[in-house]
């Protein structure tokens, strides 16, 4: 979407989502307050919903890069919201605004790929082949990575990934290997190498001449959080040969020269409704979405703004609404906890800055719902449903159907949704983490075309307007929800 946006409009919008929860426009000599006229059974309020997600997913916004200054704006945007819902503020500073310091690493020079044929016992020479000689490397996530090697011919069908290790793709005859490449890299492979193929010759001048980007990490947490391998590797025509030769177990080490720097921040934004009964104070729940996108980015048909309408502007906007229900009610038996996190997109950055300075004790949240891409239907479900990520993992799920939710399993258990937001980061500490979605395998995913134009109101209405009564139950109930055995990651 490349809109003009006048300053004007842009006023308006500003007004629109600041007032819009107001049921009459103050007049001008009114002092603003924070009206309390939600009534129970609560509504969901679609003019909210709208304003938000035209503020969040505007061009204005330039699509909410991580840690950009872009996130900022949108998580000072967030925090204002909050405060306006009578949320009390759970970041930095009595604010809401929770700051991690990032490391960035920049390649200073082509990354290298190395390994040592075995001889009859002779000692041979370690073999190095260079970014835009003998390979080209697509994607780095790591300065240095290595692993056994793991040959696999495209052409004899299917074989399974093992983890940690560095696998060699022999491609098919004219066949692009990319989506089994991205298929390693989710089974766990440290690294995933094809060999050429006729789309990218066409690009390979183009790509030497760039050195890869590796992204920002979390400083002083070793500890990964979201896709820590996203190494992808084509060996040219000429060296493949070579590797196919190689025996498998080979050790095959990726690496690039890197400087650090500390110049960047992502930021989250938290806010806490503290619980009266002190029964369950052990037992908070955390409402959470993430509020970066890709940004500026390659133009796709002229666009190049990352708009992120439904990645993930509509989870952000539905646990502000539900921040909204929540606030305006009374208060409930469990702490609630709203957080919005940054730098999701870059390997759920803010999410681990969150899991290390939790506004409580980790220990004490029984449960977390994250919100990713409500804004349209999944054609995979019965209209009117949405989906919940590791549905067999857990009891949430069925005991939130059971309290109303529509809700039911991901239908797409192969894309293993539920490591690939921020709720995996916290399921991993033990927290029974999962992500709530209605995210149908659209093509505008990661697109300048993830717009607005592309949101179905409608759909997006109904399920966060749905998912109220489950989570005022929720918060008000004895449920700790549990594991099931081997559910737990
Ligand atoms: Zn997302």
């Amino acid at each position: 979407m490349r809109k003009h946006l006048t300053v004007l409009s842009l006023l308006s919008l500003l007004v629109i989502s600041t007032f819009a929860q107001q049921a009459t426009e103050p007049s001008k000599s009114t002092p603003i307050a924070r009206p309390r006229a939600v009534r129970f059974p609560a509504k969901v309020c679609t003019a909210c919903i709208r304003a938000h997600m035209e503020f969040l997913a505007s061009d204005a916004l330039r699509g909410r890069g991580s840690a950009t200054p872009d996130e900022l704006v949108t998580v000072t945007y967030v925090a204002s919201e909050l405060r306006q819902y009578g949320i009390e503020p759970a970041g930095d500073d009595d604010g809401y605004i929770q700051r991690a310091q990032l490391l960035t690493r920049v390649v200073k020079g082509p990354p290298q790929l190395t390994f040592t044929i075995p001889g009859n016992g002779t000692p041979q020479p370690e073999v190095t082949w260079t970014h835009g000689s003998e390979i080209l490397v697509l994607h780095m996530s790591q300065a240095e990575v290595s692993g056994p090697l793991q040959k696999i011919d495209l052409a004899s069908g299917e074989q399974k990934v093992k983890p940690g290790s560095v696998v060699f793709f022999k491609t098919k005859e004219g066949k692009n290997p990319r989506a089994s490449m991205i298929a390693a890299v989710q089974a766990g492979a440290a690294a995933v190498l094809a060999s050429e193929y006729p789309s990218i010759r066409e690009r390979w001048e183009k790509i030497s001449r760039q050195l890869p980007q590796l992204p920002s990490q979390l400083k002083g947490n070793a500890e990964e959080g979201l896709g820590a391998g996203y190494n992808l590797v084509v060996v040219s025509q000429t060296a493949a040969p070579t590797l196919e030769n190689v025996p498998e177990g080979t050790t095959v080490r990726l690496a690039a020269p890197t400087t650090t720097s500390e110049n960047s921040y992502t930021w989250n934004a938290i806010g806490i409704l503290r619980g009266m009964d002190p029964a369950l104070q052990h037992a908070a729940v955390l409402f959470s979405a993430h509020l970066d996108h890709l940004g500026i980015g390659e133009p796709v048909k002229g666009d190049n703004i990352y708009n992120g309408a439904d990645d993930d502007a509509s989870g952000t906007t539905a646990v502000l609404e539900l921040a909204r229900v929540l606030g305006a009610g009374p208060r409930p038996r469990r702490t609630v906890i709203f957080a919005l996190f940054g730098s999701e997109e870059t390997g759920g950055l803010g999410s681990s800055y969150f899991r290390e300075h939790p506004p409580i004790p980790l220990k004490d949240i029984a449960a977390n719902l994250e919100f990713e891409m409500i804004g349209r239907p999944d054609p995979a479900l019965k209209p009117d449903t949405v989906w919940l990520s590791g549905w067999e993992r857990s009891n949430l799920g069925p005991v939130l159907a059971a309290h109303g939710a529509h809700l039911a399993g991901d239908p797409h258990p192969d894309q293993n949704f539920f490591a690939r937001s921020d709720n995996y980061v916290l399921a991993k500490k033990g927290v029974v983490a999962q992500t709530v979605s209605s995210f149908g395998l659209h093509s505008d995913y990661h697109q300048p075309s993830d717009d607005l134009a592309h949101i179905d109101f409608k759909h997006m209405n109904w399920a966060i307007g749905s998912l109220l009564r489950p989570a005022q139950w929720l918060v008000n109930s004895d449920f700790k929800p549990k594991w099931k055995p081997g559910g737990k990651p």
